[in-house]
């Protein structure tokens, strides 16, 4: 067995680590969930999400990871047989889409080359010839945690908009949600999808949605079966008034505290954080690059992502093989290419409880786990991240 000492570096772009805080909050003992010191305790909690989703509509939680948030949106809208556009941008947005044909809906993908944002003059294109509304959903996601692309949520919402389509507009935010700039309401979207892991810095298992009154109007009306993920069944008024089953009180605890710990640091702050630790990647990236080394799978840098950077190896090097490395010999966990990207790519996962120490760590370890797997590289890497970091330009 080896033996390792030290931190556990855990860069993958999700989960993600788990502040001593919120392990600390989780430690202790079970209490009534039917009781009035649970209820205070959610209610403070779904309060907090709100902030951070910038919505006056409900937020939802189920005990449930990140897929389940994906099958309730789509349930609690739809009725069999309906139209939903997926725009397609990369492994996560494809495996939320697939769902729908599962479901007996028909499943239109709105085409889009993986290695940029996606196009919103390409969504109003196709809303505008779907003239008798057959479209009833667009789903969309935020940040592509599979390629480090972040899509343009706002231009796409301006797209339906300006096609005049009332499909409603459903987004994944699973890997930007407290990490960057997110806006519910003020964006237009009609449901949110999340996850516990990331952004939020919980252990995986809690999947919340955002639902807008829009979202709430079909909802009424929508037909596919649902039991487990009926909004119906957890709302009273405009809040989660109820629980499917024995609530995770453990997991309340800790978001307590990490919505205490965004609103501490203040959310913008967490946003120019996640930026700053960005941008330090890129830097080092960009030095990698050289002498044919690994380069951006995302191609445009205005859409680089705040949450992980998608590395791309040159061709016959395998990531997996530098991944392998990074574990074994630096303990440091790092995010492989998905679907047909497998070994293609290493991700740097940058987000949640993050420092500069921790991202140069990291940094180190990419730069060292290249090195032993042979794999091509411009010198230099964390030199260039730290001074971005000394310098802050
Ligand atoms: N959507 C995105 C963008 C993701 O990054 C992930 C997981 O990494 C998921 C959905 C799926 O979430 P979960 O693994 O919690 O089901």
């Amino acid at each position: 067995m080896t033996v390792r000492r030290g931190y556990h570096f855990f860069q993958n772009p999700g989960p993600t680590n788990i502040p001593e805080r919120v392990l600390r909050a989780m430690d202790r003992s079970v209490i009534d969930f039917h009781g009035a010191e649970f209820k205070a305790l959610s209610d403070e909690c779904f309060a907090g999400l709100k902030r951070i989703f910038k919505t006056k509509g409900a937020v939802l939680a189920y005990a449930a990871t990140g897929h389940g948030a994906w099958e309730s949106a789509l349930l609690n809208i739809l009725s069999p047989g309906e139209k939903i556009l997926v725009v397609d941008c990369g492994f996560f947005s494809m495996n939320w889409g697939m769902r729908g044909e599962t479901f007996g809906l028909e499943v239109e993908t709105l085409p889009g080359d993986w290695r940029l944002p996606a196009n919103p003059e390409r969504l109003e294109a196709r809303l505008r010839e779907d003239r008798d509304h057959k479209i009833k959903a667009v789903l969309a996601v935020h940040n592509e945690t599979s390629t480090g692309v972040a899509h343009p949520i706002k231009e796409l919402r301006e797209a339906i908009d300006a096609a005049r389509h009332p499909a409603l507009f459903l987004v994944d935010t699973i890997s930007s949600l407290a990490s960057f700039d997110f806006r519910m309401d003020e964006w237009g979207v009609d449901v949110v999808v999340a996850g516990s892991q990331k952004g939020l810095m919980l252990p995986a298992g809690m999947a919340f949605i955002g639902v807008g009154d829009r979202a709430l109007a079909a909802s009424a009306e929508a037909k596919l079966p649902r039991l487990y993920w009926d909004w119906r069944r957890l709302l009273e008024g405009s809040s989660q008034s109820l629980w499917n089953g024995t609530a995770p009180v453990h997991f309340f605890y800790g978001l307590r505290e990490s919505l205490l710990m965004i609103e501490e640091e203040g959310l913008e702050n967490v946003f120019a954080r996640h930026h700053r630790l960005a941008e330090a990647t890129r830097r080092a990236v960009e030095v990698w690059r050289g002498n044919d080394g690994p380069e951006f799978y995302a191609l445009d840098p205005g859409a680089r992502s705040d949450t992980v950077t998608a590395v791309w190896l040159p061709e016959d090097h395998d990531g997996d093989k530098v991944r392998g490395i990074a574990l074994e010999r630096f303990n440091v966990a790092l995010g492989g290419g998905l679907g047909h990207l497998k070994g293609r790519l290493v991700r740097i996962g940058h987000l949640g409880d993050l420092n500069e120490t921790m991202i140069l760590g990291a940094l180190g370890a990419v730069e060292m786990s290249f090195s032993l797997a042979g794999v091509p590289y411009g010198k230099g890497g964390v030199a260039a991240a730290m001074e971005y970091l000394v310098r802050g330009e």
